[in-house]
């Protein structure tokens, strides 16, 4: 990417951040300096579409990856995940407010173990994307879920759960996700196969790194409900995309902006409900993004519960964790 194209990427983003942090002025005052300082809120209208074309697709949708059938003779892959965030995306940003970094920390003491305690009533297998600053914080945790007999996965979420576009710096983001893989590696007893960017959010640098590291899929993307092969500047890469979706994320139902006043688990169920009744009409895949300290509370591993009672209820369903749905799909790419 030419210094020019990378200098235009970072315009929306040094607005946005403004947007959050700053109380712009009615008007300016006298000894405002002049408005051309200002980014130029609308970079877009003047590129080329070739210009367009290399930002759009330097992180792109290559071939879909869905399989004819799924093991077993299923007709529906189901993937559940749970980031395992807890406090570290507060600390990430040194926001030490002790209400929030308690609410992060419930992950560890309550959300965690119930999830893992309704996971074994049920019987289904589970996916956790750790930040290893999240596991050091509590080792306890990869412990309890390792000890569960229905071998879930542990996958990669970042150091401090860093947002990877504000950090933008290439050897940082190395640094970070070395730190990260040998973290997770060591706690585990083995390497993970999988990854997942904080807050789903890649750099410009994050594909090629990711994908020099050797790791089987990748789980932050969303320009499909199947799996496909991940594109780097137009380029195959072999990288599995498992997609995730907002509206099968319990963050912007409950955390963030929401902040808890959601108070009608039913409506969340409904969404929940509705997308797995068409994958499983269209015999596709369906992943639920969730966290700890997030659904971990007890009306909402219930409401969990009930949601997967349902899916249990239908014939051909298939419970995985996600490197078992990579796995699967990733003969497709032969
Ligand atoms: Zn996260």
């Amino acid at each position: 990417m030419t210094p020019k194209l990378v200098a235009t990427l970072a315009l929306p983003l040094a607005l946005s951040l403004g947007a959050c942090t700053l109380q712009a002025p009615t008007s300016p005052p006298a000894s405002a300096p002049p408005t051309a300082t200002r980014p130029d809120p609308l970079p877009g209208v003047t590129l080329s579409l070739d210009q367009i074309r290399e930002q759009m697709f330097h992180v792109g949708a290559g071939r879909r990856l869905k399989p004819p059938s799924w093991p077993g003779g299923a007709r529906v892959a189901v993937g559940l995940s749970f980031d395992v965030d807890n406090a570290t995306a507060a600390l990430s940003t040194g926001n030490l407010d002790y209400e929030i970094l308690s609410r992060g920390e419930y992950g560890a003491v309550d959300g965690l173990p119930r999830i893992l305690r309704m996971l074994d009533r049920q019987k289904v297998p589970a996916s956790f994307f750790i930040p290893a600053v999240s596991a050091e914080l509590h080792p306890g945790m990869v412990k309890e879920i390792q000890a569960s007999t229905l071998q879930h996965e542990i996958g990669i979420h970042g150091w401090i759960h860093e947002r990877l576009p504000l950090l933008d710096n290439e050897q940082e983001e190395q640094r970070l996700l070395n730190q990260s893989l040998e973290t997770l590696t060591r706690m585990m007893g083995k390497r993970p196969t999988g990854y997942r960017a904080p807050s789903w959010k890649f750099s410009k640098y994050t594909l090629a790194q990711i994908k020099a590291a050797g790791f089987l899929y990748d789980s932050s993307l969303m320009a499909s409900d199947d799996a496909y092969e991940i594109l780097l500047d137009r380029q195959p890469t072999g990288l599995v995309e498992l997609p995730i979706e907002r509206i099968l994320d319990d963050f912007p139902y409950f955390g963030g902006n929401a902040d808890g006043s959601m108070p009608a688990l039913s409506a969340v169920y409904e969404v929940y409900q509705s997308e797995f009744d068409v994958a499983y009409e269209e015999s596709g895949l369906y992943l639920l993004t969730m966290h700890p300290h997030v659904t971990g509370h007890r009306s909402r591993v219930a409401m969990l519960e009930r949601l997967v009672a349902y899916m249990k209820g239908k014939p051909g369903v298939w419970f995985a964790t996600h490197e078992q749905i990579a796995q699967h799909v990733k003969g497709l790419l032969k």
